[in-house]
């Protein structure tokens, strides 16, 4: 294993003296330094292999001792290997100038203190359907790709419509054509690295193998929508608007974690008129996904389906927790996601385990 800096922990000069590296927690200042220990910051921005620290801290003029001091101060900021998997591939060598630092593969890269690109490669192989490509779905599916997911699945088998126009969503010429359609018009003009599917043209054992499905509602979400899902075992997430914000869930897995009956269940608990108000709002076709909400929401959303995609493959550990934000207050609340007792999953989950 290489000892190698995360070149994208910043190296900032507070003085001549005095370096600053990294921007975040990690960040470590190191006043005083001297020209060798300097070098020897240098040597492991290009990544040191373990038997050549002694040989290094020599060639760099710094004692032994000093050397092993300052690798223990900068042990925050080196790259990690992730899961026992080989992630270092450029390891030893410099950014490569011609290609650009994409800030997906920089926050990838400080997010699981690994190589970035070792990440956008996991990613790449991650499927995730989205159940309907509405303005919000096609806003979803275009920030998932953005952020390196390399397959897109939905279902949805409407056409566009004015609704769905917008400057984030389908320009207007779009209009009539099958959703599907017209969102892998604009993937292939946007990012061709990235493919989306329609889920008439796979196998339901195909389907059954997507990452995470995310669905999107306004209000609340209808139970015959996700319950196929849940019953087969596929991993969900929801992302649902309302007139005070947006709520997301965490990436529910069935027999796992709670599910989205447990949710509605403790809601009925705490609020008492719950069950009649949701069933009545069911119904109602009024939309929330304006255009603060929209992009505050999917933005959430994209933050924790990456964080259970990037678990998949082999980095970090995803939230439990789902989230709120309240449009009035500016609040972020962290919303608990657990069982409740009258709940069937509880038993799935028994029998399963
Ligand atoms: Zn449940």
């Amino acid at each position: 294993m290489v000892l190698k800096l995360n070149p994208n922990h910043q190296l900032l000069w507070h003085s001549p003296s005095t370096l600053q590296i990294g921007t975040d927690a990690r960040s470590v200042v190191l006043p005083q330094l001297s020209a060798e220990q300097e070098r020897f910051i240098d040597a492991l921005y290009f990544g040191v292999a373990p038997n050549q620290l002694a040989a290094v801290a020599k060639q760099a003029k710094l004692p032994a001792q000093q050397a092993k001091v300052l690798l223990e101060q900068l042990e925050p900021l080196l790259q990690k290997h992730a899961n026992g998997k080989s992630d270092f591939d450029l390891a030893g060598l410099p950014p490569d100038p011609a290609q650009p630092q994409f800030a997906e593969t920089i926050w990838a890269s400080l997010k699981h203190s690994t190589g970035g690109q070792a990440v956008m490669t996991e990613r790449h192989k991650r499927v995730v359907q989205i159940d309907q490509l509405d303005a919000s779905g096609l806003l979803a599916m275009l920030a998932l790709a953005g952020a390196g997911v390399g397959t897109l699945v939905t279902l949805d088998q409407s056409v566009v419509t004015a609704a769905d126009t917008g400057p984030n969503g389908y320009p207007e010429g779009l209009i009539g054509h099958q959703r599907v359609t017209a969102a892998h018009l604009i993937l292939q003009a946007t990012w061709p690295a990235s493919r989306l599917v329609s889920a008439r043209d796979l196998k339901p054992s195909q389907i059954d193998t997507v990452d995470s499905v995310l669905f999107l509602a306004q209000q609340v979400i209808d139970p015959k929508r996700y319950g196929p899902w849940a019953a087969r075992g596929i991993p969900h997430q929801t992302l649902v608007f309302d007139a005070t914000g947006v709520e997301l869930s965490p990436v529910l897995v069935p027999g796992k974690t709670a599910c989205l009956n447990c949710q509605h269940l403790n809601k009925r608990q705490n609020q008492p008129h719950w069950g009649v108000v949701s069933s009545q709002l069911l119904t109602s076709s009024l939309r929330f996904d304006h255009t603060a909400n929209k992009l505050i929401g999917v933005g959430l959303a994209v933050q924790v389906l990456l964080g259970w995609l990037d678990q998949i493959g082999g980095f970090g550990k995803a939230t439990d927790t789902g989230f709120r934000y309240q449009l009035d207050t500016g609040e972020l609340e962290q919303l608990a996601w657990q069982r409740h007792g009258d709940c069937s999953c509880a038993l799935v989950s028994a029998s399963a385990a």
